[in-house]
Order: structure tokens, then C-alpha cells, then sequence
């Protein structure tokens, strides 16, 4: 197996030290405000199976929206094309919690990646599964090889603590008859799917089937090409809420962040990344995590430009 990347990695690893500017740890529940900004890990995963990384690529963190993409995934490999009648696919411009764009687009989302399109993935997910958060759990698991991959429950009990505005999203989007689950079941499915614990190498080999156009890790077929392509673009527009256009534009690849400091990143056909490191910058992603990034593409010249 090729560690092709090794050597980018660690001078990418070296330049973060140097990085003056890291952004600050979410501060809305406990968990993540202790996160330390000048902790950084990254990993690549390989097609051919090499998984390797620098700094704490091993370490477990809180996953947050990156999960977004898992359940968009299995909502969409269930219900298809009727999946985008319930969320669009346009980027928001706005704050991924934000609540304004929801009226005028009688309760339908922008995209599955602000707060307001991930509840409603949920709610497809749950009535399509009886158990969102468990078979997101189980796919993850099995995707990443690391069969003890879990919720933590203490962060998913904070975020409902601090969740008025999730559930305010989910009972207006409720009026309009766009979420079918009781709300309150909804938010505790959404806030486990959250609180996933995962490490860069979990999630980076997790991710692989979007590299592989849909293909599984045990070689059966969870998308159609056109799915996977198509998700592979909504991160792209989407991924990095309204930073998202900053972002195709410093790092060139579909990539989803999420509030702990991981950012996930697709080369398709070739790798999968991810990184972490819970500094934020103001629209909520890690800034020595889009730094690593653009530094990756910059140096291979992989990028999807
Ligand atoms: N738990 C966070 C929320 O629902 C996730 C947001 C994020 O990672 N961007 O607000």
C-alpha cells in the first residue's frame, strides 16, 4: 500500500505549528468549549486501503455536522429523487442555524447541510429506518472499520440542553408539514447524530465510498455514480455554509466541517481526508483545518479544478 501523501502531510503539519491565527473553540456546550485550538490532526485514506496521518490523527473527537454528509448518504440511497422534494440543494449564504430563509420557502430548506436540512434528513431517515441515529451509527461503523465508534451521550445531553434553536427550526419546518416525527423524538435522534466520537482516521476511511462513487467498503453499492456525484457537489456549494464559496476557492474539493473542528475532503477516485483541530473562525470551521486543506491541494495540485 502507497503512502503517497506521507511527506506533504507532515510539512503540512509543521506549517500549522507555525500558524499564529487558530480561531476559537465553540463555546456552546461544555465538551467542545474545552477544546484546545492548538490541537491538529490529520489523516488520508487511500483507495487502494492505506490510512495514514500526523499529529493526533488517532484521537477521537466530537464529529458534529460532519455526520450531515453520513445521513444525507443513507436517506438519499433509500428515497432517491423524492429526497430533494423535502430539502433543496442551493447554498444558503446564511449561518448554518439560521431560521430566515425557512418562511418564504414554506418550511423546505435551502440544503441538507445548515441545521434546518439536517433535521429534515433526519426526519426521512427516522421514518425510513425507525432508528435514525442507530443506522447511522452502524454505518459508520462499518465503513470505518471501527466497530466502537459511538455517540457520547454527555454531549448529546448538552445539545439538548442548548437546542432551543435546533427546536425551533424543527417545529416551524413541523407547521409546515415538512417534518413528520415529534419533534422532540426528531432533536434526540439529530443531537445523537451529533455527538458522534470519531477520530481523522475513522472519519477519512468512513468517507471513502464518496471517492469510490458510491461504493461501499465491502464492495457492495450503497449509491449510484449519480449520487454520489451529486453529493460530492453539494459539499462542494454547501459544506462550509457561507463560507462555502471561500472554500471551493482556497481548497478546490467537496468538504464538510462541523462545529468540533473536523473538516472532511474528497478527491474522488484517488483519497479522502480529514482534519481536525477545533479552533473556529467566525461561520463555524476550523481554521487550521481549511488551512491544512488548501495547503494539501495546493502542494499535490489535487484538487477538483
Ligand atoms: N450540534 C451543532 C448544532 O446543531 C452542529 C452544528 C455544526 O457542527 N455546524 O447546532
Amino acid at each position: 500500500m502507497m503512502h503517497s501523501f506521507l511527506p506533504v502531510l507532515e510539512r503540512i503539519a509543521e506549517e500549522i505549528e507555525g500558524l499564529a491565527v487558530r480561531g476559537r473553540p465553540a463555546d456552546y456546550i461544555p465538551a467542545l468549549a474545552a477544546g484546545d485550538p492548538r490541537s491538529f490532526g490529520m489523516a488520508v485514506a487511500e483507495l487502494d486501503g492505506a490510512v495514514y496521518g500526523v499529529g493526533e490523527w488517532q484521537r477521537p473527537f466530537s464529529t458534529q455536522s460532519v455526520t450531515k454528509v453520513f445521513g444525507l448518504a443513507l436517506a438519499l440511497a433509500r428515497e432517491g429523487d423524492a429526497l430533494w422534494e423535502h430539502v433543496g440543494r442551493e447554498p444558503s449564504g446564511n449561518p448554518f442555524n439560521s431560521l430566515v430563509q425557512l418562511e418564504y420557502e414554506r418550511g423546505v430548506p435551502r440544503n441538507p447541510f445548515i441545521n434546518a436540512g439536517a433535521l429534515v434528513v433526519t426526519d426521512r431517515l427516522h421514518r425510513l429506518t425507525g432508528d435514525a441515529s442507530g443506522s447511522l451509527r452502524d454505518f459508520l461503523r462499518a465503513e470505518s472499520g471501527n466497530h466502537d465508534l459511538d455517540f457520547d451521550r454527555d454531549v448529546a445531553a448538552s445539545e439538548g440542553e442548548h437546542g432551543d434553536r435546533n427546536a425551533a427550526l424543527a417545529h416551524f419546518m413541523a407547521s409546515y408539514g415538512n417534518i413528520t416525527t415529534p419533534v422532540p423524538t426528531l432533536l434526540r435522534e439529530y443531537f445523537r447524530q451529533c455527538s458522534v466520537e470519531a477520530s481523522c482516521a475513522d472519519l477519512a476511511v468512513a468517507t471513502g465510498f464518496l471517492a469510490r462513487h458510491g461504493v461501499r467498503a465491502d464492495g457492495s453499492r450503497l449509491l449510484t455514480r449519480s449520487q454520489a456525484k451529486q453529493i460530492n457537489a453539494v459539499m462542494l456549494t454547501c459544506g462550509t455554509y457561507d463560507a462555502a464559496g471561500d472554500f471551493a476557492y482556497r481548497v478546490g474539493l467537496p468538504g464538510k466541517s462541523g462545529v468540533g473542528g473536523a473538516i472532511i475532503a474528497v478527491v474522488p477516485g484517488r483519497c479522502t481526508l480529514c482534519v481536525w483541530s477545533p479552533g473556529l473562525d467566525e461561520r463555524g470551521n476550523s481554521v487550521a483545518g481549511v488551512a491544512a486543506l488548501d495547503r494539501f491541494t495546493t502542494i499535490t495540485g489535487l484538487s477538483v479544478f
